[in-house]
């Protein structure tokens, strides 16, 4: 996926349209930046807007992804082609993230467990002290965990193991189920059931 291409493509069809960047975003109720955004490569509409922003240019999503019109032969070949590419660009954001979520929740482990032990050795000649620390320790495991879990949920999805259905369930849900590392006790939207999810980064 080129999004230079694809930006002078937005921007060509746009005025093709007969259409000032203003009037496209204001059509699509975003910032005429955003469009600017687009036009100059820096950024892919969000798959939200694809769909309306395509039918206003009169082209298709294929066609916007890959930065040009499509002739009928290639259309098929064009489309796996770009479909493979957003899933990639998303299956690596969602690595980052679940390094990310690691990397916070070990180093919040730490830091607070040697905060507890601290608080611990301390205990004969600063009680007060003593308490204050292991509380704070104890706290900061219970901010990390909570951390770790919302960025959990914003990365990839939950398989249903009863009927391999993929969803997002709320971040209330994620928070208040049973889990045995990032597989949790969820109910599944497709089946209703109420049983083990595996984390997976692709829909
Ligand atoms: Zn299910």
């Amino acid at each position: 996926m080129d999004m230079e291409k694809t930006g002078k493509f937005i921007a060509r069809c746009r005025k093709d349209a007969g259409l000032t960047q203003a009037v496209l975003a204001e059509k699509l109720g975003i910032t005429d930046r955003a469009v600017s955004k687009w036009e100059t490569g820096r950024s892919l509409p969000d798959a939200s807007l694809m769909l309306e922003l395509c039918g206003i240019l009169g082209i298709s999503v294929n066609e916007l992804l890959t930065g040009e019109k499509i002739e009928m032969e290639n259309y098929k070949e064009m489309a796996e082609q770009n479909l493979a590419e957003l899933t990639r660009v998303e299956r690596d954001k969602n690595k980052k993230l679940g390094r990310a979520q690691t990397f916070i929740g070990l180093s919040g482990v730490v830091v607070s467990l040697f905060t507890i032990v601290c608080g611990a050795l301390i205990a004969v000649d600063n009680p007060g002290v003593s308490i204050a620390l292991v509380f704070f320790g104890g706290a900061m495991i219970l901010a990390d965990a909570l951390y770790a879990t919302v960025l959990e949920h914003e990365s990839g999805y939950y398989e249903c193991q009863n009927c391999k259905h993929r969803h997002v369930p709320s971040t209330r849900a994620v928070m208040l189920a049973i889990h045995v590392g990032s597989d949790r006790i969820l109910r599944c939207p497709a089946c209703a059931r109420k049983g083990w999810h595996k984390k997976v980064l692709n829909r």
